[in-house]
């Protein structure tokens, strides 16, 4: 076994202590990535503090992993020792139901085995994730990272990313067509560079004034405050798709009154709590309400490969491990810009 220094939390008011666990020796088909930076998402303040009601402690959270390749498992082909490599939501899958199969691992009908939170396919060992020294994955589940963006900026790919590409794609948004993005976080500032670099002509929907001038620069073309409902009535029935990035409960009907005929909203933020949809929403324009959850992996390296392409990355700040708590009470407020990423070498300077 490899011992492997991270950062846990052993319950929902707990802080995150370092914390020494074990990796398994990497198999034949495992590579071994020494992680050099981790992404903070907003599922992993939501799931150390147990606001999903889905929390196994102690947690090593972060599944927005990149880093690279200490050692290879015989057998593996696509990665060699020094390539850089990413990890993301989930590590294994059952690789043989129709959703695995159809390269929607996400949805895996057996088990998901997800990066943190979760267990192995063994349904028993316990899953850990990215805040720590190194990890051990199965090269299937492995993304391949250029060598031509800055590393800490890849990071929030991993999920952030992927997670706002997903959706962009299924609804084959391009030229011509008008994108709201409500939240600027996280996954929002993601929404916004890649629509924009899609084609769409892109709008933010923020409760936070200050954002604005980030805003356009990140590739809004507007910016609407949404404290004040007044703003948003002039904008009914004009948008084709809205992709609601925000992590904390709130009214969607406001967002739906957008949406020109047979518009799409998006969910992919998950607050804590249920909402209440006035079915006039939907019935008006005909239109729908959807779900996505981050994307296979298959997708997962084409949103890489996009975003090596296009030259798009996240805006981050990168923080010591021993700054987390301070990391998670910014992102809780709205004050992140736009992505706290973890820098690992932290680990081993601190205690
Ligand atoms: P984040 O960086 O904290 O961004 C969330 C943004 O939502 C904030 O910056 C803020 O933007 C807005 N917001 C926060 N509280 C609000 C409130 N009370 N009312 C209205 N707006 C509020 O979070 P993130 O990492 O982007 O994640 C966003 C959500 O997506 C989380 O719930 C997370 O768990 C979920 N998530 C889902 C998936 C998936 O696969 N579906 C993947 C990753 C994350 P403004 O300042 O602009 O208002
Ligand atoms: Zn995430
Ligand atoms: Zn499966």
């Amino acid at each position: 076994m490899l011992p492997t220094r991270g950062y846990a939390t052993d319950g929902p008011t707990s802080d995150l202590v370092p914390f020494d666990f074990e990796r398994r020796e990497p198999g034949a088909r495992d590579v071994l990535i020494d992680i050099h930076f981790c992404g903070i998402c907003h599922s992993d303040i939501h799931q150390v503090r147990g606001e999903w009601d889905n929390s196994i402690y102690p947690m090593v959270p972060g599944h927005e992993i990149v880093g690279r390749v200490a050692r290879v498992g015989a057998e593996v082909t696509r990665f060699k020792e020094g390539d850089l490599a990413g990890v993301g939501c989930f590590v294994d899958s059952c690789r043989a139901c129709a959703n695995c199969t159809a390269g929607d691992e996400q949805f895996c009908e057996r088990h998901l085995a997800l990066t943190y939170n979760s267990t192995e396919m063994d349904e028993q060992t316990p899953t850990y994730g990215g805040y720590s020294s190194q990890i051990v994955v199965d090269e299937n589940y492995a993304l391949k990272v250029s060598s031509d963006l800055p590393l800490a900026n890849v990071a929030p790919l991993l999920c952030a990313g992927i997670t706002t590409y997903s959706p962009l794609r299924r609804f084959n948004v391009g030229q011509g067509q008008r994108v709201g993005v409500v939240g600027l976080g996280g996954l929002g500032h993601m929404g916004v560079k890649l629509a924009a670099a899609m084609g769409a002509n892109v709008t933010v929907f923020s409760t936070s004034p200050s954002k604005e001038e980030d805003a356009r620069r990140l590739g809004a073309h507007d910016f609407v405050v949404t404290r004040d409902p007044e703003n948003l009535v002039a904008l009914a029935g004009q948008y084709d798709l809205i992709l609601d990035a925000v992590s904390a409960p709130h009214d969607f009907n406001v967002y739906l009154n957008l949406l020109r005929r047979h518009g799409v909203m998006v969910l992919v933020g998950v607050p804590e709590k249920p909402a209440e949809i006035e079915a006039f929403s939907l019935i008006t324009n005909g239109r729908s309400l959807v779900g996505s959850m981050i994307g296979g992996i298959r997708e997962t390296q084409e949103m890489l490969d996009y975003c090596a392409q296009n030259n798009i990355t996240s805006d981050v700040e990168v923080i010591p491990i021993q700054r987390l708590a301070e990391a998670y009470d910014r992102t809780v407020k709205g004050d992140v810009r736009y992505r706290f990423v973890i820098d690992m070498q932290s680990l081993k300077e601190g205690n």
